[in-house]
């Protein structure tokens, strides 16, 4: 462009062009077109959408949304398409207290910038005869007028990125686009449990949910009613906030966290952060790498709230987020340890064949090491071992006065131990429980040793100082540990190169006779690759719990396992060890029936 002797190289850009670069923010793919239009319609007032997806073999090909609610008067019909139109808000000030979710008046011009959009809607309880018809195609009105329709809106979208041949190329496989169009109906429908939500593609019923007060009826229709029976509820109310929804038994974990849906005042969120805190509410009992399922609704203060952060409206900003977080935490962690949390046995589908197999009088091979003598499977007799567990199981006496959670754990009581390493015992309803004696008793100690804080009682004088010999790498590890093992009760003093002395240890690991578990334990610490959620104050406590606990492998007694088990009573989680694996296992009477074949 010449303008006298200057060149201007700077030019505005025509409508057509500034919708679609919007429309590229908005309208990724086609699982954001059925994400927008269904946000609309539930802002509508709908009771009930209906999501169509047709497709061909290798691409979606039109994507239709029927809804049931207030629909448009025909000058709103043509105006919805007009960039930034919104009968949602008026003012700046109103974004601060946001209850619908959409505001930002882009998703229907920038749909229509990128394809064929044909709207038929008809306004509820307004007695037309006839509704509106409006076809755009790239962003140009090709056809408006009356025409019969439902009360309600229908948005067809064909066509999707015709002229956007580039945004096209960067779709995936159809069968990926429609894993993601699941995806963002699920956390929809469970947001929603009060609309019916009903998707097909080419016609065929891929998911219905039901009008329902109870999310956990929408719940067990998108992931079935097995999911929902190790579900526990959560619950929790603060001034500013309401967490209500489900989290999962510690037994029914996931590798990924793609089964966490949260809803922040009814719109389906990612947050990292909330993700954080559900996860952080497990504390030990889950392991690292794995996540529960979780369906958390949260209402919180609208002001609290900037939903503003992005065109697509899946992130949030909280204020007071870490609170938030927190709370979070406390909720999970509050709802899980006042339950029940041993995991069930199911019965395998199928363990023998399916021959029938004659009785025979065969003496089955009984490999247990049930000691000969003992004929309850318990060795009464005093061995080598005992006085050392004795004195081990002594240590985590807790103290007395402490009130047993009682509702958590059925009474046990002990009927034998195998291999040196479970015990087994019946509860008072009459179930068999297996529990791992190893793991039992790192809980125990880890909750004392957590317990313990401050006091200079934590620390007890060997009368022998231990030497320790390291290598120079760990040399240096464990010098830089050396403030933070002395707070947990272990003195050491550096003596000489590459030798340290051994003064005091935990009073909670008791009088030691053999100690190479001091050995023992610095190794772990100076090898152990630190992981970054898990603190140095965090990993020295398992360390302790883990080595000063009694071994598998070692023989006790019907009275010592008895010990074991009237003290993991008390443990505020009796249920996993702290690396998250699980202490007992409980067969009811029905599976073991089953797995026998006797019912
Ligand atoms: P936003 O939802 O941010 O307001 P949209 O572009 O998605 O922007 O929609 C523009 C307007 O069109 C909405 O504010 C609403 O008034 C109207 N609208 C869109 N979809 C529907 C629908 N399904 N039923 C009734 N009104 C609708
Ligand atoms: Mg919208």
């Amino acid at each position: 462009m010449k303008t006298g002797n200057t060149v201007s190289v700077i030019h505005i850009l025509d409508q057509a062009t500034v919708n679609q670069i919007a429309a590229g923010e908005v309208v990724e793919r086609p699982a954001s077109v059925v994400k927008e239009l269904v946000e609309n319609a539930i802002d509508a007032g709908a009771r009930s959408i209906r999501i169509d997806i047709t497709s061909s073999a290798k691409e979606i090909m039109s994507i239709q949304i029927i809804d049931d609610g207030s629909g448009m008067s025909p000058a709103d019909a043509l105006l919805a398409f007009t960039p930034h139109a919104t009968s949602k808000i008026s003012r700046i000030d109103d974004l601060h207290h946001i209850h619908t979710l959409g505001f930002r008046g882009e998703a229907l011009a920038s749909i229509a910038a990128v394809s064929r959009v044909t709207l038929t809607t008809r306004l509820r309880d307004a007695g037309e005869v006839t509704g509106t018809k409006v076809l755009i195609e790239g962003g140009e009105l090709h056809e408006t007028g009356e025409t019969g329709a439902p009360e309600g809106t229908t948005v067809l979208v064909e066509d999707l990125f015709f002229n956007t041949p580039a945004r096209k190329k960067f779709q995936k496989s159809k069968n990926t686009e429609i894993a993601h169009i699941h995806a963002i109906l699920e956390g929809i429908c469970l947001a929603h449990p009060e609309i019916s939500f009903r998707l097909y593609t080419n016609q065929h019923e891929q998911l219905v949910t039901d009008r329902s007060p109870r999310i956990l009826d929408t719940i067990a229709r998108i992931y079935g009613s097995a999911v929902v029976k190790d579900l526990i509820p959560v619950n929790l109310s603060l001034p500013f906030m309401q967490i209500s929804g489900y989290t999962s038994r510690p037994s029914l974990s996931r590798r990924d966290a793609s089964r966490i849906l949260i809803a922040i005042n009814q719109r389906y969120v990612s947050s990292t952060i909330i993700t954080g805190a559900i996860k952080e509410g497990y504390g030990t009992l889950l392991a690292k790498e794995r996540f529960p399922i979780a369906f958390l609704s949260l209402e919180i203060d609208t002001g609290l709230v900037d939903v503003n952060v992005h065109p697509t409206k899946k992130l949030v900003r909280l204020s007071r987020e870490k609170e938030i977080a927190r709370a979070v935490s406390e909720a999970v962690k509050t709802a899980l340890l006042s339950h029940d949390l041993i995991p069930d046995v199911a019965a395998p589908s199928q363990i023998y064949l399916e021959e029938s197999c004659e009785e025979t009088a065969t003496v089955p091979d009984l490999s247990y090491d049930f000691t000969a003598a003992a004929p309850y499977g318990i060795s009464e007799a005093l061995h080598s071992g005992t006085v050392m567990t004795d004195r081990q199981l002594r240590q985590t006496e807790l103290p007395t006065g402490m009130v047993p959670l009682d509702a958590k754990l059925p009474l046990m009581e002990v009927i034998g131990q195998f291999g040196g390493i479970y015990i087994l015992a019946t509860t008072d309803t009459g179930e068999l429980v297996l529990i791992d004696q190893h793991a039992v008793h790192e809980r125990i100690l880890y909750e004392q040793v957590i317990a313990r804080t401050g006091g200079d009682h934590r620390s007890q004088e060997l009368i022998v100082p231990v030497i320790l010999d390291r290598t120079l790498q760990e040399t240096a590890i464990l010098r830089d540990l050396l403030p933070a093992l002395a707070r947990e009760g272990f003195v050491l003093e550096e003596f000489g190169r590459d030798t340290f002395l051994v003064r005091a240890i935990p009073v909670v690991l008791g009088k030691l006779e053999d100690t190479t578990m001091i050995d023992e334990m610095v190794s772990d610490l100076v090898s152990e690759e630190p992981v970054r959620s898990v603190n140095t104050r965090e990993r020295i406590t398992r360390i302790i719990a883990c080595r000063g606990a009694i071994k598998a492998g070692t023989v006790c007694t019907r009275e010592q396992c008895q010990r074991l088990i009237h003290q993991i009573r008390y443990a505020k989680n009796p249920f996993t060890c702290p690396h998250g694996r699980p202490t007992m296992l409980r067969f009811s009477r029905t599976e073991l029936d089953t797995m026998f074949k006797r019912t």
